[in-house]
């Protein structure tokens, strides 16, 4: 039996989005590709109300964050660590051989702007990055306000990790001056793991062509060019999955942004309150992400045991991350699912918890 998933990717697709895969095969140097690329990327763009170079990348989301590193530092980077994917993109920078600080605080919390302003004002870096969206702790972190002190910082470059959140949760990438922002296809695009997708600036760009050792796959530069010179991709794409964003893209387009974050709030809140009233939020108050909700485990029951009694009833929920296995669980609310969808899966944990 197929158990619905509602764990922080990959999470459920849909059967005509598994379907739009099985298209016959193309050349990737054909018009027909390049048309899908170009189509997918406008469309991408229009969603995001972004005028910001938009590129899609045959890779999962951590080759990006790679990339961004690779891309837009020469030395100097400023990470903001409170949970494991940001800490994860502290050590790409370190493995790329940079020099990297963090601001680290515990897992449950957000980084908060002043904590940001605080190190920018010591140090001169080059870019700093952090995760919008926390999946490990179901923080979101206070972007809005984070964008007013980099206005003050015009020469750092600020990369965003939004891969659990880009396309339910609304971050208004230009308005905000985010320069890299980065998302994977398999968690709230609702499309399988293979993609990846992320807007570029003209400071980013620039900055890049600045940069020797940027590397040959995620080269931004070289993705630009191709682009301008035949809306191809410098490799071969995974073209069945770009069929797949294709078609999801218009499904998007058509629920419109804003009722899709509404559709994302409405199914955060009732998990919230739920929560609330037999557990506890483990993310610290007033940063609740919009599409994962990381449940404190105060009573203490075995959540592998609640997760394969789910398996029987066909859902799936998830564990806490790392260290927080079992001191905490996570329900992703993103992608396609729906506010019916999340009541009937916590209606189960209630039946088998006897809540
Ligand atoms: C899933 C996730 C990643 C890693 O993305 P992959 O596509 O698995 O490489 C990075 N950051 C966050 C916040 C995530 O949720």
């Amino acid at each position: 039996m197929h158990k619905k998933l509602f764990i922080p990717g990959p999470t459920e697709v849909r059967q005509d989005i598994l379907d739009a895969q099985a298209k016959p095969m193309i050349g990737h140097r054909s018009k027909d590709f390049a048309a899908i690329n170009d189509g997918v990327i406008n469309k991408i763009k229009k969603a995001l109300n972004t005028k910001n170079y938009t590129y899609v990348f045959t890779s999962s989301g951590t080759g990006v964050m790679e990339g961004a590193i690779r891309n837009c530092v020469k030395k100097d980077i400023l990470h903001a660590v409170n949970g494991a994917f940001s800490d994860r993109w502290f050590k790409i920078s370190k493995a790329c051989g940079k020099s990297a600080d963090a601001i680290t605080v515990p897992w449950g919390k957000a980084i908060k702007p002043e904590m940001i302003e605080e190190k920018l004002k010591t140090k001169k870096y080059e870019a700093i990055a952090l995760a919008q969206n926390e999946t490990s702790t179901g923080v979101r972190a206070p972007v809005e306000q984070i964008a007013e002190v980099m206005k003050k910082y015009p020469d750092v470059i600020w990369l965003v990790d939004m891969v659990s959140s880009l396309m339910g949760d609304i971050v208004d990438v230009d308005k905000l001056g985010i320069d890299v922002c980065i998302t994977s296809s398999q968690k709230c695009f609702a499309l399988p793991p293979g993609l990846a997708v992320c807007t570029v600036s003209q400071k980013a760009l620039d900055k890049t062509r600045t940069v020797t050792d940027r590397g040959y796959y995620f080269d931004f530069d070289a993705m630009q060019k191709r682009y301008e010179k035949d809306k191809q991709t410098p490799t071969t794409p995974a073209i069945s999955l770009f069929n797949a964003l294709n078609l999801q893209m218009d499904k998007i387009l058509a629920e419109g942004m804003e009722n899709r974050y509404k559709r994302h709030i409405a199914m955060a809140e009732y998990v919230r309150a739920w929560a609330k009233k037999h557990f506890a939020m483990f993310s610290e108050e007033g940063y609740h992400s919009v599409t994962v909700s990381c449940i404190d485990n105060t009573r203490k029951i075995t959540v592998a045991d609640l997760n394969s009694e789910l398996g029987k009833r066909g859902f799936q929920i998830s564990n806490g991350y790392g260290d927080l296995k079992e001191k905490t669980f996570r329900i992703a609310h993103m992608g396609d699912l729906t506010l019916d969808e999340i009541k009937e899966v916590l209606k189960n944990i209630d039946e088998i918890l006897k809540l």
